[in-house]
């Protein structure tokens, strides 16, 4: 190639990457605003809490994955008239912009995956146990059940592979409407107790228990975490209650402590001594000072 083919093949590609810069990013862009508008058509709680527990992880991965390739293209316009064709350096650009582009995506999954999921379920958790409305525009109160309590679809009683369901019951005091939101257990992070990420997952549940008809009783659900691999179970009373029969027996409603993640108990004795205890629920710290006595502890 003499110079000037050259100079027109420097500019050609300089234009191409141009362009595809611009159309990667906006295509990002897209995906990133699209996401949004779809969280923001759903109309519940419990929809938008549900949409952006399936997708926002999903749909910001892939926003990321074009971030990347237009940062790879980018790199691809760097000195455009000393690297031009036919050269070492022009391998070694290409070279620098896959990398580029690679860290970018590689690094945002590593982040979206482990990191990311706590601010998700921080978003999360604020959707489920915001206040719900009835139809009557009353404010409605979530019907603190035992944290220990499960549901199984019935469907799923005599399935080897069950996952259990959690059952919220939203109440109004007043008009005595009921309101009930189903949360799919195996489908909830928690958090890791090993590594703090809200990596952890229901991987499995078992049934350990069986009532005399036959019926599941007792379950356990073995948890994993996805960053470190911590392994955890847990084992739950099966509530036979299904939804509808909340709708007929109108419960009272507590004070709601559902939303309350971590009690923690500091006891004093006039000697001295010091013992301090956790609990996941109100009513677990409250059944343990019940039955609390300083001498008997540790
Ligand atoms: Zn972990």
């Amino acid at each position: 190639m003499n110079n000037q083919e050259l100079k027109a093949f420097a500019d050609a590609w300089h234009d191409g990457m141009l362009i595809a810069v611009i159309a990667m990013a906006a295509i990002a862009l897209i995906i990133f605003l699209l996401y949004h508008l779809k969280v923001s058509l759903q109309r519940t709680y419990k929809e938008k809490h549900d949409y952006i527990n399936t997708f926002e992880i999903k749909r910001y991965k892939l926003a990321f994955l074009f971030v990347g390739l237009a940062a790879g293209f980018l790199i691809n316009m760097y000195g455009r008239d000393e690297i031009a064709w036919p050269g070492i350096a022009f391998f070694v650009r290409i070279f620098f912009g896959i990398s580029g582009a690679t860290m970018i995506i590689y690094i945002s999954s590593l982040v979206l995956d482990y990191y990311y999921p706590t601010i998700v379920n921080r978003k999360l958790r604020r959707l489920r146990f915001a206040p719900r409305t009835s139809t009557t525009g009353g404010k409605m109160k979530l019907l603190s059940e035992d944290e220990e309590d499960v549901h199984l679809n019935e469907g799923m009683q005599a399935e080897e592979n069950i996952f259990s369901i959690d059952y919220d019951v939203w109440i109004d005091p007043k008009t005595n409407e009921v309101k009930i939101e189903k949360y799919l257990g195996h489908l909830i992070s928690l958090e890791c107790n090993n590594c703090g990420f809200f990596t952890m997952r229901v991987k499995q549940e078992e049934v350990i228990e069986k009532n005399d008809d036959g019926s599941p009783k007792e379950i356990l659900k073995h948890y994993q975490c996805a960053y470190c691999k911590n392994i955890r179970a847990t084992q739950f009373t099966v509530n036979r209650k299904e939804a509808e029969d909340y709708k007929h027996i109108k419960p009272k409603p507590k004070n709601s402590s559902k939303n309350i993640e971590l009690v923690k108990i500091d006891l004093r004795s006039n000697a001295g001594a010091k013992k301090s205890f956790e609990f996941s629920s109100v009513d677990e710290a409250k059944k343990f000072l019940d039955e609390f006595d300083f001498d008997k502890v540790g």
